[in-house]
C-alpha cells in the first residue's frame, strides 16, 4: 500500500483548485500516464517540465517598449471604456486606458470581458504592473489581454508578477497561465519527505532537496536551468534513475538469493546436435555459448541476456544450452511471447533436438484434456526434457521434476523486469536464467531495462545471408515504385512497404496507411497485407506470418508516432529483419513524404547504410536521445519522465552503484533506510519492486 502521505500526489488533477472537468479532460491528454483510460494525477503535473522561459524585465517607460514584443510596465489606470470604441457609436471590445509616469498612453483591450472583474482588477487611479505583448493599431499602442496584471506595492515591488515565467508544452484548450497555476497548486501538495540521497553525495553535487529541486525546475530563471545538466534537473533525474536501479536490483537480488547449481556435462548431447546441424556455428554463437557454459558450470546463478538481431541464431544457442542442462540431469523450459513463436521454436528445436534424443514438449493455452495431462505428468516424472510454451508455463501449477534452466524469448516485447518478478513467484525460481532479445538496445540503455544482467551479443550474422536492398523514395514517385514492385512480384519477389507518415495523431496515420493499403490492394488484390500499431498482437503476428511464408507479397506497415523525426529505426530494423531470410534477394522501400528534416534524412540514411542492429540502435540514440527512441513505448523500455539518456549516463551509473551498495548492506531492505527508499519507489511508481521488499 502506498504510504498515506503520498496520497495527495496520486489524486486526480481535479483535486486541485482551478481544475474543473474541462481542464481535467485536456490534462488527461497532455500529462496522464500512457495507458488506456489513465487519469492525469497531481504528480503527473509535477513531472511536466517547462520547455522554455519568458523573461519579463520591467521597462520603465512605455516609450522604451518595442511593438510586437513583450512589455512589462508600471502604469496608472486612467479610464474604463466599456464596450465602446474610440469613435462614437462604434461597438467594440472593453478598453482600459492606462499611462506611465511620463504620461504616455496605452490601451488594454479585452474581448468578451466581464466588466465587474476588470473593475476589480484595474480600479481607476490605481497603480499596476502590466505585462503582455505590445501592439500598434490605428496608431494606438495596445496590449490585448495582458498576460499579467499585478498590484504595485508602495515601494514599487513586483507583487505577484513573475519576472521569469516558465513556458510549458501545451495542447489545444489549455493556456500556459492555467497550467502554471495548476502546477503551482500541485507543488503546494508536496508532502515533507525524508532525504534518500546520501548527505555526502548531495553535498558533492551541490544538490538541494527533492522538493526544492522540483520547485526550482518549475521556476527557472533562464533556459540554462532547464538543461539536463542543471542541478535541479540532475537531482530529480538521479532520483528517478535510483528508483529504477533499486527496483531492478531488488528483483535481481531476489533471483540471486537462491544459490545457482552446477550444470556440467561432457557435451555428448551437444555434439549430437551439432553433428545434425546443416551448418557450423558462427564465432559469435561459439563465444556466447562459452559464456553461458561458464555460468552453468559455476555455482552462481546465471542471469544472462542473449542479444542478437532476428536471424542471428539465438534459437540454436538456446537449444545447445538446454542440451547441457538436460545432460546434467535437469530439465529446461523455454518461454516465448506468443503461441505462434512457441510453435516455431518447437519446430526448429524438435528437428535438431531429435538427433540427440531430446524429449521436447509444447504447452500453450491450446493443449487440453488428455494431451495436456500427459505433458504435465511427463514433466513431473521427468519424461519431458524440454518444455516450450507461452507464459502459461509459469502461471499454472506446472510442476517440473527438476527444472534447471529457464530461457525467456523476449523477442521484441520487452518487460523483462515484469517477467522476472513473475518468475520469482513461480516455479522457475531455482533455475538458471537466459533471456533472449532481438531488440538492439544500445549499451547505455541496457542498464535501465535489465539492470545488472550479464550480456552476450550475437553481433555476427550466419553466413550466406543476402543483403536487403533498401531504397528511400519520395512519395511523389509513388507510381514508379508501383511499377517496380509489379515487376518484382512477377519474378516471385516480395516487397516491404513502410510509410513514414506525419499526421498529428495516430488515428490519422492509421487512416492514411489504410488508404495506402486499399490503393495497393486495388492493384495487387489480396496479396497485400496491412500491419499497424493499433492491430492486436495476434493479428499482427498473423499478417507477418502470412508475409513470411509468401502468402502475401506486399506488406504495408506504419510505425510512426506523431512525427517523421521520431522514425523508429530500431523497430524499422526489426521489421526489415523479418524479410531477407530467403535465398533470393529482397528489397525494402522506405517511402517518405517531403520535406524531410535534417534528422529524419539522416536516420533514413542510417537504414540504407547498415543492417547491423547495434549500429542502428546506437545511431538512433545519438540522433534522438534515449527518452525519445521510437518504439520504446511499445517495447517496454522504461520511459523516464525527468532523466534523459545519454545525457544522464553518469547519473545512471552512480544510481546503479548506490542501489548495489544499499542492497549489499541490507539485502532485503529492512533497515532504517527502507522506509525512505520505499517512498522513493512509490513516488516513481515502482510498486512492483516494493512488493519484493516485503516478501523478504
Ligand atoms: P534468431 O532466434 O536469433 O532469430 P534463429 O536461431 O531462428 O535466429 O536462426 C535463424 C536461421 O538461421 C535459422 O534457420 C537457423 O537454422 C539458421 N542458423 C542459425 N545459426 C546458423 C549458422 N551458424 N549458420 C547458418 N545458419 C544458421
Ligand atoms: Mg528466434
Amino acid at each position: 500500500m502506498r504510504p498515506p502521505r503520498l496520497a495527495p500526489l496520486f489524486a486526480t488533477v481535479r483535486s486541485l483548485k482551478g481544475v474543473g472537468p474541462k481542464v481535467e479532460g485536456v490534462l488527461n491528454n497532455l500529462v496522464a500516464p500512457r495507458h488506456e483510460g489513465a487519469h492525469a494525477r497531481v504528480i503527473d503535473l509535477l513531472w511536466h517540465l517547462p520547455a522554455g522561459v519568458i523573461d519579463r524585465p520591467i521597462t520603465p517607460r512605455i516609450a522604451d517598449a518595442r511593438i510586437g514584443e513583450l512589455a512589462t510596465v508600471e502604469v496608472i489606470v486612467t479610464e474604463h471604456r466599456p464596450g465602446g470604441g474610440r469613435r462614437r457609436g462604434a461597438r467594440g471590445p472593453y478598453r482600459v486606458l492606462v499611462e506611465d509616469a511620463a504620461g504616455a498612453a496605452l490601451e488594454l483591450v479585452y474581448f468578451n470581458a466581464d466588466p465587474t472583474y476588470l473593475k476589480r482588477l484595474l480600479p481607476e487611479g490605481s497603480k499596476r504592473l502590466i505585462s503582455g505583448k505590445l501592439e500598434s493599431y490605428d496608431g494606438w499602442l495596445q496590449m490585448p489581454h495582458p498576460d499579467h496584471v499585478a498590484a504595485v506595492d508602495s515601494v514599487g515591488g513586483v507583487g505577484a508578477l513573475p519576472l521569469h515565467e516558465p513556458i510549458y508544452p501545451l495542447t489545444a484548450g489549455l493556456t500556459n497561465t492555467t497550467l502554471r497555476k495548476a502546477i503551482g497548486e500541485a507543488l503546494d501538495r508536496l508532502p515533507a519527505l525524508p532525504e534518500w540521497i546520501d548527505a555526502s553525495f548531495l553535498a558533492q553535487n551541490a544538490w538541494s532537496s527533492f522538493a526544492e529541486a522540483l520547485a526550482h525546475l518549475h521556476a527557472p530563471a533562464s533556459e540554462a536551468d532547464l538543461l539536463p545538466s542543471a542541478p535541479a534537473r540532475a537531482r530529480l533525474a538521479y532520483d528517478e534513475l535510483l528508483a529504477n536501479q533499486l527496483a531492478l536490483a531488488l528483483i535481481r537480488a531476489r533471483l540471486k538469493r537462491r544459490a545457482g547449481r552446477r550444470l556440467a556435462a561432457t557435451g555428448k548431447l551437444r555434439k549430437a546436435i551439432l553433428a545434425a546441424l546443416p551448418f557450423t556455428l558462427t564465432a559469435a554463437q561459439k563465444r556466447a555459448l562459452a559464456e553461458i557454459d561458464a555460468d552453468l558450470k559455476s555455482p552462481h546463478r546465471m542471469l544472462r541476456l542473449l542479444q542478437g538481431d532476428v536471424g542471428s541464431g539465438k534459437t540454436v544457442v538456446a537449444l545447445l544450452a538446454m542440451a547441457t542442462a538436460v545432460e546434467a540431469g535437469a530439465q529446461a523450459a523455454l518461454m516465448a511471447p506468443t503461441e505462434l513463436l512457441a510453435r516455431q521454436h518447437l519446430q526448429t528445436m524438435g528437428e535438431f533436438g531429435a538427433s540427440a534424443g531430446l524429449r521436447i514438449a509444447l504447452l500453450t493455452g491450446r493443449e487440453r484434456g488428455g494431451e495436456r495431462s500427459e505433458i504435465v505428468e511427463g514433466l513431473k516424472e521427468g519424461r519431458v526434457d524440454i518444455l516450450i510454451g507461452t507464459h502459461a508455463l509459469f502461471q499454472e501449477h506446472i510442476v517440473f521434476k527438476d527444472l534447471g534452466l529457464v530461457v525467456i524469448d523476449e523477442q521484441h516485447r520487452f518487460g523483462v523486469h515484469q517477467r522476472l518478478a513473475l518468475q520469482a513467484k513461480g516455479s522457475g525460481l531455482g533455475a538458471e536464467l537466459l533471456v533472449m532479445t532481438a531488440t538492439p538496445i544500445p549499451r547505455t540503455l541496457l542498464l535501465t531495462s535489465y539492470g545488472d544482467m550479464d550480456v552476450s551479443r550475437l553481433d555476427e550474422k550466419p553466413p550466406g545471408r543476402k543483403p536487403i536492398a533498401t531504397r528511400t523514395v519520395p512519395l511523389e514517385r509513388f507510381d514508379e515504385v508501383i511499377g517496380g514492385i509489379e515487376r518484382a512480384l512477377k519474378s516471385g519477389a516480395q516487397a516491404y512497404w513502410v510509410c513514414p507518415l506525419v499526421a498529428e495523431s495516430e488515428v490519422l496515420d492509421i487512416a492514411a496507411a489504410e488508404a495506402r493499403y486499399a490503393e495497393l490492394a486495388k492493384r495487387f488484390g489480396d496479396r497485400v497485407g496491412l500491419v499497424h500499431g493499433r492491430l492486436a498482437g495476434k493479428d499482427k503476428d498473423r499478417v507477418m506470418a502470412a508475409f513470411a511464408v509468401g502468402a502475401l507479397s506486399i506488406l504495408v506497415s506504419i510505425m510512426i508516432i506523431e512525427h517523421a523525426e521520431r522514425f523508429g529505426l530500431a523497430q524499422l530494423h526489426q521489421l526489415r529483419g523479418r524479410v531477407g531470410r530467403g535465398a533470393k534477394e529482397s528489397s525494402c522501400i522506405l517511402l517518405y513524404r517531403q520535406p524531410l528534416s535534417e534528422a529524419a534524412r539522416e536516420r533514413l540514411n542510417v537504414m540504407r547504410r547498415t543492417e547491423d542492429g547495434f549500429v542502428i540502435a546506437e545511431e538512433d540514440l545519438k540522433l534522438r536521445g534515449g527518452g525519445e527512441m521510437l518504439g520504446t513505448r511499445q517495447s517496454g523500455l522504461p520511459l523516464f519522465r525527468i532523466a534523459s539518456l545519454p545525457e544522464h549516463q553518469g547519473l545512471l551509473e552512480a544510481a546503479r552503484d548506490q542501489a548495489r551498495l544499499t542492497l549489499s548492506r541490507d539485502p532485503e531492505l529492512k533497515g532504517q533506510d527502507a522506509e525512505t527508499l520505499k517512498l522513493l519507489l512509490y513516488l516513481f511508481e515502482r510498486d512492483d519492486a516494493v512488493k519484493l521488499m516485503r516478501a523478504g
